[in-house]
């Protein structure tokens, strides 16, 4: 599953695993292990092992085929593409190599759940050797669009790949129906009543589990946290944005946005600081180079032009910040601002709305794109990333809103997130794929 990092993806497995229990295994490189064995790992409330990748592989895997060709493709940044000889190849091998050394772990009781487009073939890689078990995958980023898969070479692997499932769970409705369309204009296939999709033979049973957090938990962290007043003067009001730094997020879209409300505002409204933390991701990959630079230059621009003695209009600050003491700085945050140009969910805008004081609640400005706008978007103000003028306008209504509006619309919103936390997005995937299978096993 991919390395250590502050994402969605590790963040929501973590307590899945700790309340089901089970073994994690990932993908970790390291040049000094050449075998393909699994190695374990000391991972706490549960089992955890890695297959080693040699540098070549996490290039041409990791680096080249999962991030520099399926991330920008199912992100609808098809132009980000970087396809080089040699990766689909390494691809391949290394869920193959993953599903042999996987192989002798698995019982006849066990069910598997496959995560994320680093790991798609491995289904197909486990059926072929003879791995009956229910087998599901959840994709966390949005599922591309027609034209989008147009671009990839070997699109009749996507096929090979995901039929392999018992089930293929995506993030939202919209996803769902990408794929659906997907299916029908590339594969030419049909909808069977029962939600599969038969294409040339095969079937693939897509389904939405738009996946959650821990909202009460997070409550209390949020709840929980000392005031933090030395880092933060008392009195100034406060937006915040957390993302990693990656090109799908609208990072400069955001500051640009932001640099349009203080364009735009009134000049007797006391500024807000916009403090955005945005942790490093991928940083070997040219095109997220090319982002951080972007932003580096417009936070020079705006507080050039905009800070004076005592403000700051931006507080840029490139580097991870522990969960914990994010759910003090979200609950301390008069507005948030998720701008993302495409995201499969965007936990962040979700772990928001946890940690507000319902008596006082702060608003949550959400761009159309995420996959978090299905369920949020009666309780958030919803904006254009692309659109300054739509960012700036959302600013504006959010630090004047009433006291009363505010408590409305945070409700409906906690009301979404309490309801399908983490542990719900677990149940109902898990229930679905172990119906799925034993009705596979049945027609065999
Ligand atoms: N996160 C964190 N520290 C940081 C930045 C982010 O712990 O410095 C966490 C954040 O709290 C959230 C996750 O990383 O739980 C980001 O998830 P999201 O779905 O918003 O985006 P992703 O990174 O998965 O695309």
């Amino acid at each position: 599953m991919g390395q250590t990092a502050s994402g969605g993806l590790v963040v929501a497995l973590q307590k899945t695993m700790e309340s089901q229990g089970g073994v994690w295994i990932g993908t970790k490189l390291d040049e000094s292990i050449s075998d393909h064995f699994l190695k374990e790992y000391d991972g706490g409330k549960f089992d955890r092992h890695a297959l080693h990748l040699q540098p070549s592989e996490y290039n041409d895997y990791y680096l080249g085929y999962a991030n520099s060709v399926l991330w920008p493709l199912f992100h609808g940044r098809t132009d980000l593409l970087d396809v080089a000889h040699g990766q689909l190849a390494a691809y391949a091998s290394v869920n193959q190599k993953l599903a042999e050394a996987t192989r002798h772990l698995i019982t006849d009781d066990d069910t598997i759940w496959i995560h994320d487009y680093h790991f798609i073939p491995l289904a197909s890689e486990l059926r072929k050797l003879g791995v009956q078990n229910p087998i599901g995958f959840f994709l966390h980023t949005p599922f591309p669009t027609t034209s989008d898969v147009h671009a990839l070479t070997h699109k009749r692997n996507l096929l090979d790949w995901l039929s392999a499932y018992d089930l293929v769970g995506l993030q939202t409705q919209r996803d769902v129906s990408a794929m659906i369309e997907v299916c029908r204009t590339v594969f030419g296939g049909q909808m069977l009543s029962d939600g599969r999709i038969r294409c040339q033979g095969r079937d693939i049973w897509p389904a939405s589990f738009p996946i959650g957090i821990e909202a009460e938990n997070f409550r209390r962290t949020a709840e929980a946290q000392k005031p933090l007043a030395p880092q933060i003067a008392s009195g100034q009001r406060l937006l915040i944005g957390v993302d990693r730094l990656d090109y799908s997020k609208g990072l400069p879209h955001k500051f640009r946005g932001f640099q349009r409300y203080l364009e735009d505002r009134a000049s007797s409204d006391s500024p807000l600081t916009l403090l955005q933390i945005a942790s490093p991701t991928r940083e070997d990959v040219e095109a997220y180079q090319e982002v951080r630079r972007e932003l580096e230059q417009i936070t020079g621009q705006v507080n050039g032009r905009f800070a004076e003695l005592g403000y700051i209009p931006i507080q840029y600050i490139h580097r991870s910040v522990p969960r914990d003491y994010l759910a003090g700085l979200y609950r301390r945050a008069d507005i948030a601002l998720v701008t993302p140009l495409i995201d499969g969910m965007n936990l962040v805008a979700k772990e928001y709305i946890a940690a507000q004081d319902p008596a006082d609640p702060g608003v949550l400005i959400l761009s159309e794109a995420a996959g978090a706008a299905e369920q949020l978007k009666v309780g958030a103000l919803m904006v254009n990333p692309f659109d300054p003028g739509s960012v700036s306008e959302a600013i504006q209504s959010a630090a004047s809103m009433s006291r009363e509006e505010r408590i409305e619309r945070h409700q409906s919103q906690w009301n979404e997130i309490a309801r399908h936390d983490v542990h719900w997005w677990t149940g109902t995937f898990l229930n679905s794929l172990k119906r799925n299978a034993a009705q596979r096993i049945e027609h065999d």
